[in-house]
């Protein structure tokens, strides 16, 4: 991995500052998992999970076993690790042993967790997951009731860790009365495993937006991931919540940066088209940078003609559509820009910023999306 036409940088310092922010918003009593599935949201597993760690993090949930693995292997001092999703049968025993926690939302995987925690000689650390509305993963009433009696007879092999759900779309307004169904149903699966006896260490159901709105749900255990990385659940999340605050500010720093260079420069006769086909006609001579990154290195087709970059402080336009490896930029007006002169894709230069917000609305694309499909072979490097 050498070589990259753009770099990823992470800061240290604005991630305490989120970290600060979640600590308000959960107070002393829920403890934060840090959610860091779709490769840490796009910031590198490998080099966001040492550094939250190094902030005192030590919680960590991941979809599939395959993340677990990695973030297993990234941290020096041991953590609790918590798989919400996908875990094949041939990786249980791996969990079991490393005492890697997984939700069971079906009974087979429940009696294979059985099975193999017997193999191995170690109970299994299980979540049950309930059916609240969600309708995605979850055990429906009867199923968990089935699950309870295997439980209680199977006490040293399946050790419930949590009992948990998960909302269908906290961050919007406008699921109101869903989620209000789920957070009673929730209320009610839960008192059901309370009351058969079974001691769970915790009673989860909140990620950051239910955090943030539905504080009453967010009990001892909370499942922190966007807000961690700086971005807010929705836009509408954050007018809600900033409405609240006498200076509007965003309390959320964005902690990733997207750079990369300009590769050439020339110069097009008015009259021309830029790059493929006739989107881009040039009105006047102009003078165009190119960048090596493209649709292939995860900057969407979907920003031809419309995304955003800063180069000397200056925002400027792509021009025409964007290539596998390549965008054109607009520098007619930008004076002594050179080859090699940093870009800056998402994040900070000088005085301006390029949001992943702009970007994801330019784009259609929501935050967590774009995020995600920054490349997994890109250097991440961690700044102060
Ligand atoms: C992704 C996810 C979260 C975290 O959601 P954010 O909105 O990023 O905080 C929490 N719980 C589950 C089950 C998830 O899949």
């Amino acid at each position: 991995m050498k070589w990259q036409s753009s770099k990823v940088q992470i800061s240290k310092s604005c991630y305490r500052k989120n970290l600060k922010f979640i600590e308000s918003i959960l107070g002393p009593n829920t403890k934060m998992s840090s959610v860091v599935k779709g490769n840490a949201y796009g910031h590198g597993i490998e080099s966001f999970v040492p550094l939250a760690r190094e902030c005192g993090i030590d919680h960590f949930s991941v979809f599939s076993a395959d993340e677990a693995y990695r973030v297993f292997n990234c941290c020096e001092k041991p953590a609790t690790i918590m798989i919400m999703g996908l875990i094949l049968e041939e990786a249980m025993e791996w969990a079991i042993q490393n005492e890697v926690e997984f939700y069971i939302f079906d009974l087979i995987r429940l009696n294979a967790a059985l099975e193999a925690s017997k193999r191995v000689g170690k109970p299994a650390k299980i979540h049950l997951e309930v059916e609240t509305g969600m309708n995605r993963t979850g055990l429906p009433e009867e199923e968990l009731l089935s699950a309870i009696d295997i439980i209680k007879k199977n006490g040293s092999h399946l050790k419930t860790m949590g009992v948990c759900t998960h909302y269908a779309g906290a961050e919007s307004i406008a699921n109101f009365i869903r989620i209000e169904k789920q957070k009673s149903n929730y209320q009610r699966l839960s008192q059901m495993v309370k009351s058969s006896g079974i001691d769970a260490k915790y009673y989860h159901s909140t990620c950051s937006a239910g955090a943030i709105r539905y504080p009453e749900m967010k009990d001892k255990l909370s499942r922190i991931g966007i807000i961690q990385y700086g971005f807010w659940p929705s836009y509408e999340t954050f007018i809600e919540f900033s409405s609240e605050l006498e200076d509007k500010i965003d309390p959320l720093t964005r902690i990733i940066s997207w750079k990369s260079f300009v590769m050439d420069i020339k110069t097009v006769r008015r009259g021309e088209y830029i790059g493929y086909g006739n989107i881009y006609l040039a009105g006047q001579e102009m003078k165009i940078a190119t960048i090596p990154i493209g649709y292939g290195n995860g900057y969407s087709r979907s920003l031809s003609n419309i995304g955003r970059v800063l180069i000397k402080g200056i925002r400027t336009a792509v021009l025409g559509k964007v290539n596998m490896n390549i965008i054109s930029i607009d520098v007619t007006n930008i004076p002594g820009v050179e080859k090699g002169d940093e870009v800056v894709l998402i994040g900070k230069q000088g005085n301006m910023e390029i949001s992943v917000a702009d970007f994801g609305d330019a784009s259609k694309q929501i935050n967590y999306e774009l995020l995600t499909r920054l490349p997994q072979n890109l250097p991440r490097e961690i700044i102060d």
